[in-house]
């Protein structure tokens, strides 16, 4: 099985090879204004699973606050869509946007993160986890 997630543009793309280790939603401001949406959704794999990253990217450092680590987030440089990122507290996990995957291939998530900060409207799955 392989996933592949590109940036608006098509410029950017990354191929990964194997499933998400871990796959959730954030309702923290940043996510927000990252994806301008009402959440996130941040699907990370090992950095092993990664077969091909393509186009040219920028990096910015981000200290996310609410979950107490910094970011090195990988946008594309034509869309600005970011597309992945790495995790001061996770060195062997490459996140990726999960919103990027085409639609038939994006994974449930099974977290809600920063649930504090969702917006009333939204309700996710009773089976999912919840970090407040
Ligand atoms: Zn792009
Ligand atoms: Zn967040």
């Amino acid at each position: 099985m392989t996933l592949e997630a590109t940036c608006c543009c098509k410029q950017i793309s990354i191929t990964l090879s194997d499933k998400p280790e871990m796959n959730s939603v954030c309702n923290c401001t940043n996510c927000k204004q990252r994806t301008g949406s009402a959440f996130g959704i941040s699907t990370y794999f090992k950095t092993n699973a990664v077969l091909e990253k393509s186009g040219e990217t920028k990096i910015y450092k981000f200290w996310h606050k609410e979950q107490d680590h910094e970011q090195n987030r990988h946008f594309c440089t034509q869309c600005g869509t970011t597309l992945y990122w790495t995790i001061s507290t996770m060195p062997n996990l490459i996140g990726v946007a999960g919103g990027c995957f085409s639609a038939s291939e994006i994974v449930e998530p099974t977290h809600t993160l920063n649930n504090s900060n969702k917006c009333q409207w939204i309700s996710f799955p009773s089976n999912w986890q919840v970090q407040e």
